[in-house]
């Protein structure tokens, strides 16, 4: 149990959730764009590609490390990771992997990845050099730990995978205690649904308010928050095209908000 500072008043907590990047594959402001997100001024309107940092009493979790992880880490002051969860394979959630090269250094230790069987297939083909048998010196010091839908322990935690459907692909989420990691979904199966309840945070991607054929919309998303009724709900993998995050934050039920990059979640 830790201590944190809000508001002027002193509360205790065990899992502290950091949202790295809050932004979907092309990050915002999009390259070439002028729309009046894009232009915006708000740090708020500002999205790097999606990641989140789960720090419990025990373990220094990242889900996902995109293109932008050497800057999310910078800002954030994170030097210690235990482990990488991914979600799935593509570059927006994987593009980042060597940039954890300072922190094996650091750490003197190799980082765990996890990620179904398939993913790390993709990440063994993609940065070959760390997985070479006679290494340069200086790459990242990287093991592979395949899993399937079972729950898996990382050191003494429990990480319960959620299959979910990001149109055709089946990828990951993840539940770690009471808080729960779903990006890039397009669909998750009613059983699956049953691995989401009694949560006290759930962060769900939305992509915009217009429909799109591999991520779920703002209403889509916040159907499904009603249906499972965590305790409080964060959006996130979110495209310029959603609006301006003052005025959707506005529009949303009082339990669920936009997340934004650098936002600090401390969860009891
Ligand atoms: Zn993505
Ligand atoms: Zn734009």
């Amino acid at each position: 149990m830790r201590l944190v500072k809000m508001r002027g008043i002193s509360q205790t907590y065990n899992t502290k959730i950091t949202f790295l990047g809050t932004g979907t594959s092309q990050g915002v402001p999009v390259i070439g764009c002028s729309c009046e997100v894009c232009r915006s001024t708000n740090p708020k309107d500002n999205r790097t590609r999606a990641s989140v940092f789960v720090e419990t009493n025990y373990l220094h979790l990242l889900i996902d490390a995109g293109p932008d992880l050497r800057q999310q880490l910078l800002r954030q002051h994170i030097m210690h990771i235990d482990a990488l969860l991914l979600t799935h394979e593509h570059k927006d959630h994987t593009g980042g992997i060597d940039d954890l090269r300072p922190v094996c250094f650091l750490l003197k230790k190799s980082i765990p990845i996890y990620g179904q069987r398939r993913v790390l297939h993709v990440i063994a083909k993609d940065y070959d050099y760390a997985f070479k048998k006679n290494k340069y010196p200086g790459v990242p010091e990287l093991k592979l730990c395949p899993v399937d839908e079972r729950p898996f322990y990382i050191e003494q935690t429990i990480v319960k995978p959620v299959q979910i459907k990001h149109l055709h692909l089946n990828i990951f989420g993840y539940r770690v205690g009471n808080f729960a990691y779903i990006t890039d979904a397009s669909f998750i199966p009613d059983k699956e649904k049953q691995k989401l309840q009694h949560l006290d945070m759930l962060v769900l991607n939305a992509l915009r308010k217009e429909e799109h054929y591999s991520h779920f919309n703002l209403k889509q998303a916040l159907s499904l928050i009603e249906e499972l009724q965590p305790r409080s709900a964060y959006l996130t993998h979110i495209g310029h095209d959603m609006g301006l995050y003052e005025d959707i934050s506005k529009e949303l039920p009082a339990h669920v908000f936009m997340a934004y990059d650098g936002l600090e979640v401390f969860l009891p």
